[in-house]
């Protein structure tokens, strides 16, 4: 008799737990479970402004798949996954095809464009590891650069971040601790660097609160960052943005795009139906014209009942998630009844770089400062933590207590 076979696409928060719940639940004599990804090691997606702006080490944020998931019990396959046949119950990858009985989807998101002209050409995204090293190496060159030409045009020292989300702020705060260490490197003086971000709504972190994002708003002006707030991005060019109705045009070395993201395009090209770039799936974490298929973290949309709408995505979420899918996953093979998600909100803390930070924990209480940059690591090692017990979190994590 063949065993019942688990394919889990993508090693990122959501892909990740679930493995290693399922390797923890599903008996290996009667369940074969398979993990996709497309490079072989998992990253901190949470740390990637980190790694774009120069500040961490690329491989302080990523972990070998094969130090934290047990590869004789789970078959590790190294591919990119292509499209989901979801009638046939296949996956087509880049080298082969797999099978599957039942499908956890973690493939994370992409930079969502809203169709700005310019923008898949000329933006640089925070996405993976590749794309944000390349952020830090492009930033880093046009120092060196500007250092070498005649009469160097100033605008390449100019940084534009599009977007003040969570995302948007955490990198600006990375860059005001970085940009300092690279004038420094090359003989640059500070005034010389612009760093701008362009946002379209009124108010920086939209859905924050005031306190919290004021104080967020001046530490970054505080270190130099401005901040161009109800302004519209309508074009991105080579060498330039280009703002509002007037089409004020901001000369640029460096755009990076923090705006908007959607769930990994294999999803839409595999027929899944999405609203507002993303499936939106039942109380049981599944697709709703496919019971066996479960989607995840990025790519998805869970409804908050309480209030009708979809919960944030976040990482938290996406480990949270990976949870009740396991234990649905192991529900619908063995019996027994189905988990219905709901999100135990931990709090929400946003990074400013150095040793600043801003944010609510638990019950709403608001941290700043240090506290609140300690109560970041903390969360951090947490997962790391759940993970790869102990000796992952001495290895790669955050806290250094002195
Ligand atoms: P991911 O973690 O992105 O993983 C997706 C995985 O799929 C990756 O391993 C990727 O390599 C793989 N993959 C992609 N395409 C393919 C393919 N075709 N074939 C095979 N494999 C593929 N959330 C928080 O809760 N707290 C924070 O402080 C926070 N900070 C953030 C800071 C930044 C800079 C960013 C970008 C996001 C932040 N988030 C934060 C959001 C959080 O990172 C995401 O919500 C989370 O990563 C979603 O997890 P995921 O498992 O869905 O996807």
């Amino acid at each position: 008799e063949s065993k019942l076979k688990v394919v889990v696409l993508g090693a990122g928060y959501a892909g990740m737990m679930t493995t290693k719940r399922l390797t923890q639940q599903l008996p290996a004599e009667e369940v074969d479970i398979t993990l996709v990804n497309n490079h072989n090691y998992h990253y901190q997606t949470t740390w990637l402004h980190e790694v774009a702006a120069g500040t961490i080490d690329v491989n302080r944020s990523r972990i070998m798949i094969s130090d934290v998931i047990n590869t004789k019990r789970v078959q590790f396959v190294h591919d990119t996954v292509v499209k989901i046949n979801k009638e046939e119950k296949t996956v087509q990858l880049e080298n082969g095809e797999l099978d599957y009985d039942y499908l956890v989807i973690g493939l994370g998101f992409e930079k969502a464009t809203f169709g700005i002209p310019g923008m898949d050409e000329h933006a640089f995204s925070i996405q993976n590891v590749d794309k944000s090293r390349m952020i830090r190496d492009h930033i880093e060159y046009q120092f060196a650069r500007y250092r070498n030409e005649e009469n160097p045009d100033p605008s390449m020292l100019t940084i534009v971040v599009g977007g003040a989300g969570f995302t948007g702020i955490e990198f600006l705060g990375e860059l005001a601790e970085r940009i300092p260490e690279l004038c420094k490197k090359y003989d640059i003086p500070r005034q010389d660097v612009k760093i701008i971000d362009i946002e379209a709504m009124p108010t920086i972190l939209p859905g924050f609160d005031e306190q919290l994002l004021t104080y967020a708003k001046e530490s970054l002006e505080a270190r130099g960052i401005e901040f161009k707030l109800g302004s519209m991005i309508k074009e991105i060019k080579a060498d330039a943005v280009i703002v509002g109705d007037e089409k004020e045009e901001i000369k640029t070395g460096t755009f990076v795009w923090t705006g908007g993201v959607q769930a990994n395009h294999i999803v839409s090209d595999s027929g899944f139906e999405l609203t507002k770039g993303k499936v939106t799936v039942d109380a049981t974490l599944r697709a709703s014209d496919h019971d066996e298929i479960f989607i995840l973290g990025d790519c998805a949309w869970v409804m908050n009942s309480e209030t009708g709408r979809p919960y944030p995505p976040t990482a938290q979420l996406a480990i949270q998630e990976a949870d009740v899918c396991a234990h649905n996953l192991k529900t619908m093979i063995y019996g027994g009844t189905l988990q219905e998600f709901k999100y135990d909100d931990k709090g929400t803390v946003a990074s400013l770089g150095g040793s600043d930070a801003m944010g609510t924990v638990f019950d709403g209480n608001k941290l700043y400062g240090m506290q609140a940059k300690v109560m970041k690591n903390v969360v951090d090692d947490r997962y790391l933590f759940l993970l790869g017990g102990p000796k992952l979190v001495l290895r790669k994590g955050k806290f250094r207590p002195f």
